[in-house]
């Protein structure tokens, strides 16, 4: 019928001008910044980020900046995702902790990059949107938990890789003990004045290194 064939073609239609908005986010937002691994810049490239912001953010969702989700919390800019992950320096196949899913966008760059991905939310609500979302978007093999991701997820540890989305005031130990041998965590640190810091496991202890200023929300929970 033509009435749906218009409906159809005008999502088509949406749908392309989105992939066009992506592809310039990453040419001149990511790639432009430095950041050049090619699973990470394709990544950011497929996962559909207007689907993961609140409906009245859609015309925004490829702006350099972040995007307000409700109960005050963001989905972060997509140059901080792209550096976060990669950053994280691991091979397709790594294992792979999110703490703070959010929207569950970074969640699915992370899918997207090859990682096998867990990933843990604070907040109950937030953390069933995501997993519809993220269902629907088809990144269901991301496995999804409500909890307080400050302590890890003890029982899929060790991770080879483990990317906080949310401000520690310090780096928490229980995230520390779940790396696994030459694993990395990537995590912003401080209050006002934040840095995202990579702690890497090395035979002798941990290194760490500061990369970056940021500025994220707070963690929350026991270890915040
Ligand atoms: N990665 C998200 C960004 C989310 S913002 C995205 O791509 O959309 C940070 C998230 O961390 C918020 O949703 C917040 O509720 C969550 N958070 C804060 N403290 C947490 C904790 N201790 N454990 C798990 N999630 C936490």
């Amino acid at each position: 019928m033509t009435t749906n064939a218009s409906a159809g073609d005008s999502g088509a239609a949406a749908e392309c001008a989105a992939a066009a908005a992506r592809a310039r986010m990453v040419a001149e937002q990511i790639a432009a910044r430095g950041v050049r691994e090619p699973r990470v810049l394709a990544a950011l490239r497929r996962v559909p980020r207007h689907r993961f912001v609140p409906r009245a953010w859609r015309g925004r969702a490829h702006g350099d900046h972040p995007v307000p989700l409700g109960n005050g919390q963001t989905v972060s800019q997509p140059f901080i995702v792209a550096f976060a992950v990669e950053a994280l320096e691991l091979p397709p196949g790594a294992r792979v902790l999110e703490v703070g899913t959010g929207s569950g966008y970074q969640a699915a760059v992370l899918a997207e990059a090859g990682f096998a991905v867990w990933s843990i939310e604070i907040l109950p609500e937030l953390a069933a949107d995501a997993a519809v979302r993220l269902r629907e978007l088809g990144y269901g093999a991301v496995r999804l938990r409500a909890g307080d991701g400050g302590l890890g997820w003890p029982e899929a540890a060790p991770f080879d890789g483990i990317v906080v989305a949310a401000a520690a005031r310090e780096i928490p130990t229980a995230l520390c003990g779940q790396l696994g041998p030459l694993g990395r965590l990537v995590i912003p640190v401080g209050g006002t004045h934040q840095a995202l810091w990579r702690v890497a496991r090395t035979p002798e202890g941990f290194a760490r290194e500061r990369l970056l200023d940021v500025h994220f929300v707070p963690l929350t929970g026991a270890a915040a």
